[in-house]
């Protein structure tokens, strides 16, 4: 994605992150630099530490050690010399409103209809006029192939669409970033495709996209890199040519054994 002015956001930069729950370190360094427009899979065994690498992004987990910046600003963080100062709620948010995720779970407000879920948050934080914000959610249901269903409630869909309309509202938002974490585990296998589709029409837009995904032929076909997580750390990364071929990691090549 480009700015007005032509420069290219969304560059991801995570340096020496690391994270504990307890005594348990689940990030144990992690660096990765996600360039402008990348869309990078994420994949490895379940408990390696993929879901907390995404919340850290978004600073719905605090780091232990380390940074993480999108495009030069910190999040969650203000540095002061050598240290960094947590940053007021308030800051968080409206970082957040630049980050885009979306969920296993959908995570739709239930008692809102389809269009209330999309303009909610343009209304609230981006202080959008009801009209801007209704025109722009019709666009986006329209992208997702909803467009006839924007007065039906979350319950009345199914899960597919319920993923799609999350992901329409979290375009709302014009985030610099997309997150996505297993955005097709919950779905009954007849409805991934439909998922997967948006996220694959997204991933040609040139926005910068990180998403954990199970769905390797999926993860072949849109990724520009993936990355192989296990127990904390990044084990492999580069294109799905390299993953996918013989010169990826051993525990790379046995994972992907396993899942293919
Ligand atoms: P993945 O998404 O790769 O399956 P997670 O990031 O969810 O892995 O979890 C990594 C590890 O951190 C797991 O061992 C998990 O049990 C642990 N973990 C995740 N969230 C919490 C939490 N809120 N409190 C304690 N442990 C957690
Ligand atoms: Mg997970």
């Amino acid at each position: 994605m480009t700015t007005s002015a032509g420069t290219a956001v969304g560059r991801v930069r995570i340096a020496g992150v690391q994270k504990n729950f307890g005594e348990v370190t689940v990030l144990k360094g992690i660096d990765l630099v996600i360039e402008p427009g990348e869309v990078t899979v994420i994949l490895g065994p379940s408990g390696s530490g993929k879901s907390t690498l995404l919340r850290t992004i978004n600073h719905l987990e605090k780091l232990d050690q380390g940074s993480i910046d999108i495009d030069g600003e910190l999040i969650g963080y203000r540095q002061r010399g050598q240290t960094l100062h947590e940053l007021p709620e308030r800051e968080v948010l409206r970082q957040r409103t630049r980050i885009g995720m979306v969920f296993q779970n959908f995570n739709l407000f239930p008692h809102l209809t389809v269009l209330e879920n999309i303009v909610e948050a343009p209304i609230a934080a981006l202080k959008q006029s009801k009209a801007q914000a209704t025109a722009r959610a019709v666009e986006l249901l329209e992208r997702v192939g909803l467009a006839d269903r924007a007065d039906a409630y979350p319950r009345q869909l199914s899960g597919g669409q319920q993923q799609r309309v999350a992901i329409a509202r979290a375009l709302a938002l014009d985030p610099k970033v997309l997150l996505f974490d297993e955005p097709t585990s919950a779905l009954d296998p007849e409805l991934v495709t439909e998922v997967l589709d948006v996220i694959k029409d997204l991933a040609r837009g040139g926005r910068t996209m990180i998403i954990v995904s199970h769905e390797i032929g999926f993860a072949r076909e849109v990724a520009d890199r993936i990355v192989f997580m296990d127990a904390g750390l990044v084990i492999d990364q580069g294109s799905p040519e390299h993953l996918f071929g013989p010169d990826a990691h051993p525990r790379a090549k046995a994972f992907l054994a396993k899942v293919l």
